[in-house]
């Protein structure tokens, strides 16, 4: 069997995956990208954040994805009982895009990756990696749909292989998330949601259960009519419902008097009804010899502020970059110019996901007296701006400003 040979092998053509591939394509470089399923396929994630359409459009993706009628999104909106609030993204410190899409993944992902195919990325939907020696280069078992295997030789490998994992797997790169196990029950509904019941469908909504401050709803509306509609809990809370898993889905819905409100005339299930726990993780290393993590292969957090499609985007685009300086000739320190930076955000995230759950960032958030500066700074890190540290949110690496606010909106 002969060995077929790649510049660039990219892992999965989820999000990751088919921006770096587009991203790649603009330097002139060789991709192959593998993808073990057919697409058009479910993915949850379906609210993206602003943030992530600068990389959308700097991976050339732009036209692509404005043209496929996702519905408009411009914020975020919090219920919490009594109490509700709103951020307009447009309304931020940082510079840059205020608006953006939320997305029925099956169509976006697949737009994603037909769009890198046409800027010129080999892409093979039903192969599926099996095993990989690192190295430059390195050695890639393939399994075609027909089950035949074939070898590739790649000098570089991008594993934007998402909840798969493929090499933190492989090379034993899994570390422990610091944050303890949820899980999710959702589905998408055909809503229903009359034109007056005060349902924005420009935002995302989130809803804190009534009782539980750790536990919540997205509601996540559509342009065809339909909602992505879920909730988030520890697996400890979801143990006292029993039945189905839309018996349960509907009866933690119908612990909110506002979400029964506006769901009230909803078709459910218009999707299956799915489940999915445990899903944050760590990575001793973001990268090694000949390769990168890129998105969800790299470092989950947690769902509360949609924050996953952006970061994988931004792991894509200083993949991308790292390897244009290495194809220009320098030398590359992957830690110091794609880990650490890739962290940073992912820590200011963390710092804002803590507070969520600890409650301390809902207090803050439904305050009546908020300065409109700092309402300003924390619109731009909910609309994914978690890299721009003339943010004060951001630059402060202790976490001690936002304690301090929280400290401000107690009593
Ligand atoms: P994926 O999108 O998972 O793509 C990976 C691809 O790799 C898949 O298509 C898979 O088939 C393929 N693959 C896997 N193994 C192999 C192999 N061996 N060979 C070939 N191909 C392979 N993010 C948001 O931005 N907004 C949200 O609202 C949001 N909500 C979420 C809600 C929940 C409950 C959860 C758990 C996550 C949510 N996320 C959200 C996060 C989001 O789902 C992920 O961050 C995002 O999908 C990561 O993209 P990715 O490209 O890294 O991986």
């Amino acid at each position: 069997d002969t060995v077929e040979r790649t510049e660039i092998l990219i892992i999965g053509a989820g999000p990751a995956g088919s921006v770096a591939a587009a991203m790649l394509r603009k330097q002139g470089r060789q991709v192959l990208m593998l993808e073990r399923q057919q697409f058009p396929r479910f993915s949850i994630g379906e609210s993206l954040l602003p943030q992530s359409m600068e990389y959308i459009e700097q991976a050339g993706l732009l036209q692509d994805v404005v043209q496929a009628g996702f519905q408009y999104k411009n914020g975020a909106a919090f219920v919490r009982g009594e109490r509700s609030t709103e951020f307009d993204f447009r309304e931020k410190f940082s510079p840059g895009w205020g608006t953006t899409y939320q997305v029925q993944r099956a169509d976006f992902d697949n737009v994603l990756a037909r769009g890198a195919e046409r800027m010129g990325t080999t892409l093979r939907f039903g192969d599926e990696v099996l095993s990989v020696q690192p190295g430059r280069p390195a050695r890639v078992q393939v399994r075609r749909p027909d089950g035949s295997e074939y070898t590739i030789e790649a000098g570089f490998i991008l594993d934007a292989s998402g909840f798969a994992r493929l090499l933190p797997r492989l090379l034993n790169l899994e570390s422990p998330s610091n944050f303890p196990v949820r899980g999710a029950i959702f589905c998408h509904v055909r809503d229903h949601i009359p034109a007056d019941a005060g349902f924005d469908r420009n935002k995302i909504l989130i809803t804190t259960h009534p009782e539980h401050v750790d536990v919540w709803y997205w509601t996540i509306p559509f342009s065809n009519g339909c909602c992505s509609l879920g909730v988030v809990a520890e697996p400890s809370f979801f143990e006292k419902y029993s039945g189905t898993d839309l018996y349960k889905l509907q009866a933690i819905v119908g612990e909110d008097p506002n979400l029964t409100r506006l769901l009230r005339n909803a078709e459910w299930a218009v999707l299956p009804v799915r489940t999915i726990t445990g899903y944050s993780a760590n990575v001793s290393s973001l990268w090694g010899e000949g390769y990168a993590l890129l998105g969800n292969a790299g470092e989950f957090l947690d769902p509360v502020f949609s924050s996953g499609v952006t970061i994988a985007f931004k792991s894509a685009q200083l993949a991308s970059d790292c390897l244009a300086r290495e194809h220009a000739g320098e030398t590359v320190d992957w830690e110091a110019n794609f880990a650490i930076p890739l962290r940073a955000g992912v820590k200011t995230f963390r710092r804002f996901v803590e507070a969520w759950y600890a409650g301390g960032f809902q207090k803050i958030i439904y305050h009546p007296e908020q300065q409109p500066d700092v309402r300003r700074m924390i619109s731009s890190i909910l609309a994914g701006y978690a890299w721009d540290t003339k943010n004060p949110y951001v630059a402060d690496d202790s976490g001690r400003r936002l304690r301090v606010l929280e400290e401000l909106c107690t009593g």
